[in-house]
């Protein structure tokens, strides 16, 4: 265990691959009471990404030959110039969105269908959902949200995308014995039931931070356990994330003061300290935020 006067360990930044944007800022219709990063309708930590913002980042990222591109928030689609971001962004990287479905109804689906269409590069959406039962799923995320997405979901793979389901792996999937249930499974039966014959599902763990309490002892990587790990297994060795007040680490740590690296990209390709509690679950489970 880590000496608490001891420095917390750097990873140095192999090369930025993936870039991230935070672009509805902390923003989000829902009000999810596990959201790590506390989203809601009036969380204006982070504010909305200005889109010539975006735009000079997405020439930034060019220029340092970034592979790939993500959008996140809250929830992007609250955005009124997303569409046009996006549209702009697939003309030069393969992008993913991810969203909590609520807001794509049949016009939307529609208009993301002529914009992948007429993109250069592929469109990957990952919808977010918390059980596979209805009323633990909105007891989580808020009434109806199951339902709508499950019908986003649908409205995508009737339009030849094939979204990604992700959901986080909450601590009551446990059995009295400790033993997982087939989480994946139930999820993929979930999908068929609705006449998705090819689900795709992401299993994220749960960090407790933001509208979960902290764990009760801090358990941070050390020195000794990074010297022990590829570092290629963090993704924060290949990828940074950009919020309307500049560069962080990465999407779990967006908003938390020590991880905020720099004003601008450049800045933002120095080391990151692996210093917060959730870097041990990075550490443990070899999470990635990315879809797979
Ligand atoms: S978990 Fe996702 S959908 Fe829920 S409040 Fe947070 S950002 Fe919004
Ligand atoms: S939370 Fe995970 S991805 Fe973020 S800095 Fe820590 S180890 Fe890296």
């Amino acid at each position: 265990m880590r000496n608490m006067e001891e420095a917390p360990p750097s990873l140095p930044l192999r090369h930025l691959d993936t870039l991230w944007f935070q672009v509805a800022g902390t923003l989000c219709n829902l009000r999810c009471s596990h959201c790590f990063i506390s989203c809601s309708p009036d969380n204006h930590t982070l504010e909305l990404m200005e889109a010539p913002r975006i735009f000079r980042y997405l020439d930034d990222a060019r220029r340092m030959g970034v592979k790939e591109v993500y959008f996140t928030g809250g929830e992007p689609f609250i955005h009124r110039s997303f569409l046009a971001i996006l549209e702009s962004a697939l003309q030069d990287f393969p992008v993913s969105v991810l969203t909590n479905g609520v807001l794509i109804d049949e016009a939307k689906a529609d208009r993301l269908r002529r914009i992948a269409d007429g993109s250069r590069f592929s469109l990957e959406i990952r919808i977010s959902i918390d059980d596979y039962e209805e009323t633990r799923n909105d007891a989580i995320r808020g009434k109806g949200t199951f339902r709508k997405a499950l019908e986003a979901y649908k409205l995508l793979y009737d339009r030849q995308f094939l979204p990604i389901l992700t959901v986080t792996e909450m601590r009551d999937y446990l059995s009295p014995q400790g033993e997982e249930r087939d989480l994946h499974g139930r999820y993929v039966k979930l999908l068929r039931s609705v006449g998705v014959d090819r689900p795709r599902i992401k299993v994220i763990p749960i960090f407790e931070m933001g509208m979960l309490p902290a764990p009760a002892e801090q358990r941070p990587v050390t020195p000794e356990m990074l010297r022990e790990l590829d570092p290629d297994t963090l993704q924060c060795s290949s990828s940074r994330i950009v919020a309307h007040d500049g560069v962080y680490a990465c999407p779990i740590l967006v908003g938390e003061p020590e991880a905020r690296l720099a004003d601008d990209l450049e800045g933002g390709l120095r080391d990151c300290s692996l210093y917060h509690s959730s870097c041990q679950t990075c550490y443990v489970t070899g999470m990635t935020c990315k879809n797979f």
